[in-house]
């Protein structure tokens, strides 16, 4: 079972993924919670130049991303899937849809098809969009989206809309929750939702 946190900068993702994983092991499940970009060791570099690099053009950009994800989901995350364990995530393709398709203005089609490709096709059993104007967001994000953040309000609207649209074309792979609503709120909606599919 693969469970993706998807949202923007500071919408509540990690502490969702934490919440899911700490109740995914009390129900006796193996829980594998990870990240991207940076969830590997070679994601850890290129998280790095990402963030705290010199400019990087929007394509490269996009294939540092998606060169992330092929690493992390071959060495990490399909081995944990394949021995039964729930994977809870936080980020993954729909991201780069979202940020370096509407957000760069990238073609989103074509920068789905780059992740696909480098993942080998594989998509979330669910995936949870945490759903928050970014200005109201805007408090909670880390100081490590500085760089993201000078891409201003109009480039995080984008972000927003494009994740909407996204959960709006596929509803059966995704639940979208207020992500201002508490915590806990939004942790029992998201386990509500899982009930169905932890059992099988
Ligand atoms: O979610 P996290 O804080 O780890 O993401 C780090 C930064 O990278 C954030 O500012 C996020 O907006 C950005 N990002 C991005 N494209 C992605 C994933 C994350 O621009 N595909």
């Amino acid at each position: 079972l693969f469970v993706v946190f998807e949202g923007g900068d500071g919408a509540g993702k990690s502490t969702q993924v934490r919440l899911l994983a700490d109740w995914l092991a009390q129900q006796g499940r193996e829980v594998v919670s990870t990240f991207e970009p940076g969830g590997t060791a070679l994601g850890k570099d290129i998280r790095q130049v990402l963030l705290h690099g010199d400019h990087v053009d929007a394509r490269a950009e996009a294939l540092l991303f998606a060169a992330d994800r092929a690493h992390h989901i071959e060495t990490l995350v399909r081995p944990a899937l394949k021995r039964g364990a729930v994977v809870v995530q936080d980020r993954y393709l729909d991201s780069s849809v979202a940020y370096q398709g509407a957000g760069r203005e990238l073609d989103a089609a074509e920068v789905r098809g780059l992740s696909l490709w480098a993942t080998r096709d594989l998509l979330p059993d669910l995936t949870v969009l945490l759903d928050v104007d970014p200005v109201v967001a805007q408090g909670r994000r880390q100081r490590e989206s500085d760089r993201l953040e000078r891409e201003g309000e109009d480039f995080q609207r984008r972000v927003r809309e494009h994740f909407r649209a996204l959960a709006a074309a596929e509803p059966e792979r995704y639940l979208v929750l207020d992500a201002t609503e508490p915590p806990e709120v939004i942790a029992a909606a998201v386990r509500d939702r899982l009930a169905g599919l932890v059992r099988t």
